[in-house]
């Protein structure tokens, strides 16, 4: 485990940098948006000597590969440590592609019941079809593990940390335990970044982001990365060849773009998210808040070892009906009223009337959604300001 101050400046080098030994055409500075679809043989011999792996282009078609992708895939793999990675067109496609390249008729998979409702529902509904069978864990609940583990278990997966509750699973344990069993683990660390945590470091073999949220940051482009040892990043690239969600080489430059600024904006997001939950919590009007830079919070302890930053996502319970929280929300002037999150604008949500639209009042009770939790993402805007807008919603409900 690295974890000083050192390692987080060199983070804020390595994102600008990177390891671009050769430069980019035409000596320019930045990096070319290669926008082609397909790649021209200047003749048969090259096509020929392509094909048994001896020259030509880099790549014969769009689909299996581009430049400019190829370069965001390299940097995301240099920052989490990670031998090779895979971008993909959304988050969703990398997880989706990921999760069916290494399970088969007859598999196993383990994964948190609080982890992504998509990536859950692809588990429950789309891959029992199958013949995949599934177990959900209690939230952030290693101790269940191993009892959950089968002979045909091929992957665990989990996030940390978790939406919107915040729970940071031990993944050091995980992923000790998965070893010991022959299981792949993958994690979903869009909440985290590399910047606040690096599952490889902890032994973790698979790291999904969605680049959507922080990693391109700027709620301008969809996209996905997936990070890990090469020979399993092959056997998912196989599969990508098939399934086709690629990333587009505009997407690819534009995520590029943000990753100058990861360092940066997720140290500011973490010093407004720890203020903000500090701010709330122990207000008259607030029951409770999930942060995990709080000592409160239930994985304080396994964040503080794991983690370098908490983030910048504060969920809270409200004192309030689910109109009074709607109130809040609309009283806060500075968030805007949006899914997603990890970008420079700040983003709030009141998790029962998006997230769990479709469910009524009993079901999200089941679920734990409360009526008046609120999700608030803050970007890089003034803490203070964060801060006072949001007390002074709270003062006006
Ligand atoms: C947003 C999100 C996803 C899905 O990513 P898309 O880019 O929207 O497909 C997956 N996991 C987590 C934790 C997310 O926040």
């Amino acid at each position: 485990m690295t974890k000083s101050k050192d390692s987080l400046s060199s983070m804020r080098t390595r994102v600008v940098r990177g390891a671009a030994p050769e430069g980019y055409a035409h000596s320019a500075l930045t990096p070319a948006i290669v926008q082609t679809a397909s790649y021209v043989f200047r003749d048969t011999a090259e096509l020929v000597a392509f094909f048994e792996g001896r020259g030509g282009p880099s790549q014969e078609y769009g689909r299996y590969g581009n430049p400019t992708v190829r370069l965001l895939e390299q940097r995301v793999a240099e920052l989490e440590g990670a031998g090779d990675g895979l971008a993909f067109a959304s988050g969703m496609a990398a997880l989706t592609t990921s999760i069916l390249a290494l399970t088969r008729s007859g598999s196993h998979v383990v994964l948190f019941a609080d982890c992504y409702r998509r990536t859950r529902h692809f588990v429950r509904d789309f891959l029992a079809r199958f013949g995949v069978e599934h177990t959900l864990l209690a939230p952030g609940d290693v101790s269940g593990l191993e009892a959950a583990l089968r002979p045909e278990t091929r992957l665990v997966i989990s996030e940390a940390p978790t939406n919107p509750f915040q729970i940071v699973v031990d993944l050091e344990r995980m992923s000790a335990i998965c070893r010991e069993h022959r299981v792949k683990t993958l994690v979903d660390s869009t909440f985290a970044t590399p910047i606040n945590l690096r599952p490889m470091e902890l032994g973790v073999d698979l790291v999904v982001h969605s680049a959507t949220k922080y990693l391109a940051g700027h709620h301008d482009v969809l996209g996905g990365v997936l990070l890990g040892k090469p020979g399993l990043v092959s056997l998912v690239r196989e599969l990508h060849h098939e399934m086709g969600a690629v990333m587009d080489p505009h997407a690819a430059f534009l995520s590029l773009r943000g990753l100058k600024t990861l360092a940066l904006r997720v140290e500011a997001q973490n010093a407004t998210g720890l203020a903000l939950a500090q701010a709330l919590e122990g207000h008259t009007r607030v029951r409770r808040v999930w942060y995990p830079g709080l000592a409160s919070h239930p994985s304080h302890g396994v964040a503080a070892r794991l983690m370098e930053g908490f983030g910048g996502v504060v969920s809270f319970e409200l004192d309030a009906t689910l109109e009074a929280t709607g109130q809040f929300i609309d009283a806060c002037e500075l968030p805007r009223i949006a899914p997603s999150l990890g970008g420079v604008d700040s983003l709030i949500e009141q998790p029962a009337r998006m997230s769990y639209f479709e469910l009524d009042a009993r079901a999200r009770r089941e679920l734990g959604i409360p009526d008046g939790l609120v999700r608030y993402a803050v970007g890089i805007e003034d803490t203070q300001d964060i801060v006072q807008d949001t007390l002074r919603a709270l003062d006006a409900v």
